[in-house]
């Protein structure tokens, strides 16, 4: 490889280059096509006033990132927190786009986000954030070109706020331009539990490989929203034991096993959607960090990037870390992790769920016609199952760990598309 390789201050996008060029080199991708994949086709940066409940206004910083287009329209959340940059966007752009190569699913990768700390805003500001936000990158999103979807601290209104926002201003209905929307609104049955089951699915899986009982396999959970959740409640109907939970309000600690349904009530009755206020007999309370360190055979990271890095993977006691979240593993944790001979289910695997679930949508909102709850998981369930061997196999018979064999897989269909489309845009 003669390319001169990208980098970046912006650990998780350093990160992603570093596994692209990694595995890039491995299967001796042309230059030219590393060149290509290693940049993102278009990045946007956009501005968005907003008039808060004070009368006073405030301009909050979103992006998005359209990091391939190759196999189809870009596909990838938009979220809303304080970190977001437009190279985060670019890290996690390219994420999606392996994660749908990987999947299968005839999408390209894009990712947004809008700066702001989403605890701090009402409701009526999210609306106008979200639908300023819509209005500004009407002009790149749409069915066939870039179909955004829920990530973190996004959800189910912010997709028909920017739904409806797109089709007013189109003034035609584009239910396709967004998934995520609740079922009443064009959206689908089984979507919201789609990622976190399929995460669960891969930790049974995994388990199964290894020939562990699930029934009563300890597992921590570290974020408790939409994935953590769905991830958590499939497992413990499943006979595993969630031991450990945590939000943004610190870790939750059982050791004879948190009432997943009911801390799921919990935060579905607080205003803020939070554990805060959570309590069982024999809990014990920690710090999000901490919960990561229980005694636990499977550690399930499902918040943010960076939790499981130089500092605490060495005292991780899991044996097994299924990744819920985008990035929560640092490479240096991975090479930590490696010696000590814990396996790794990597993200846009593990996670791969909700996107698989986000094409089922928007197939159903391209026909105009809704399939029930049991089609639907009829058809994640086995997608999701056979990926996971897909991988697994690919590991073992090339002898390398299950993150470079997803990225050796993922690429190849990507370079392959671009390749026959050829260089014109
Ligand atoms: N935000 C989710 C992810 O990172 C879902 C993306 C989508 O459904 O487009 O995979």
């Amino acid at each position: 490889m003669s390319v001169k390789k990208r980098t970046s201050k912006n650990v998780l996008l350093d990160t992603a280059l570093n596994n692209f060029y990694g595995a890039a080199e491995e299967m001796g991708l042309e230059d030219g096509l590393i060149e290509i994949l290693s940049r993102p086709e278009r990045s946007i940066s956009v501005s968005l006033p907003i008039t808060m409940d004070d009368g006073s206004i405030r301009v909050f910083e979103g992006y998005r990132v359209q990091h391939s287009t190759a196999l189809g329209p870009a596909k990838g959340g938009f979220r809303y927190h304080p970190d977001v940059d437009i190279e985060e966007c670019e890290a996690l752009g390219s994420l999606m786009t392996w994660k749908c190569s990987l999947a299968g699913i005839p999408y390209g990768g894009g990712k947004g986000g809008v700066s702001c700390d989403p605890l701090e805003l009402s409701m009526s500001e999210r609306e106008r954030l979200t639908r300023t936000f819509a209005a500004r990158v009407a002009p790149i999103v749409g069915e066939w070109t870039d179909v955004p979807a829920p990530d973190v601290n996004t959800g189910a209104p912010e997709m028909v706020w920017f739904m409806d926002t797109i089709s007013k201003l189109r003034g035609r209905l584009e239910p396709g331009v967004v998934t995520g929307k609740p079922i009443s609104i064009w959206g689908s049955k089984g979507r919201t539990a789609a990622t976190g089951l399929g995460v669960a699915i891969c930790i049974k899986e995994m388990l199964k490989a290894e020939k562990i009982d699930v029934k009563g396999t300890r597992v921590i959970i570290q974020g408790w929203g939409n994935v953590g959740t769905y991830n958590a409640l499939s497992l413990v109907e499943a006979g595993a034991k969630v031991v450990a939970i945590a939000d943004v309000t610190g870790g939750y600690y059982v050791p004879e096993g948190i009432d997943v349904a009911r801390a799921f009530d919990h935060i579905n009755n607080h205003p803020k959607k939070l554990l805060e206020g959570y309590a069982q007999p024999g809990l014990e309370r920690m710090s999000s960090d901490e919960i990561l360190l229980v005694d636990a055979e499977v550690l399930s990271p499902c918040a943010l990037e960076g939790a499981v890095n130089a500092k605490n993977a060495g005292a991780v006691k899991a044996k097994y870390i299924v990744e819920g979240a985008n990035g929560p593993v640092t490479p240096e944790a991975d090479a930590i992790l490696a010696e000590k001979g814990v396996s790794i289910v990597p993200d846009f695997l593990a996670n791969s769920g909700g996107v698989i679930g986000s094409y089922f949508e928007w197939v159903q909102n391209l026909n105009g016609f809704f399939w029930t709850e049991e089609e639907y998981n009829n058809r994640l369930i086995p997608i999701m199952t056979e990926n996971f061997h897909r991988v697994m196999n690919y590991a073992k018979a090339h002898e390398v760990k299950m993150r470079r064999a997803a990225f050796l897989v993922a690429i190849k269909r990507v370079a392959d598309a671009v390749k026959m489309r050829g260089t014109f845009l």
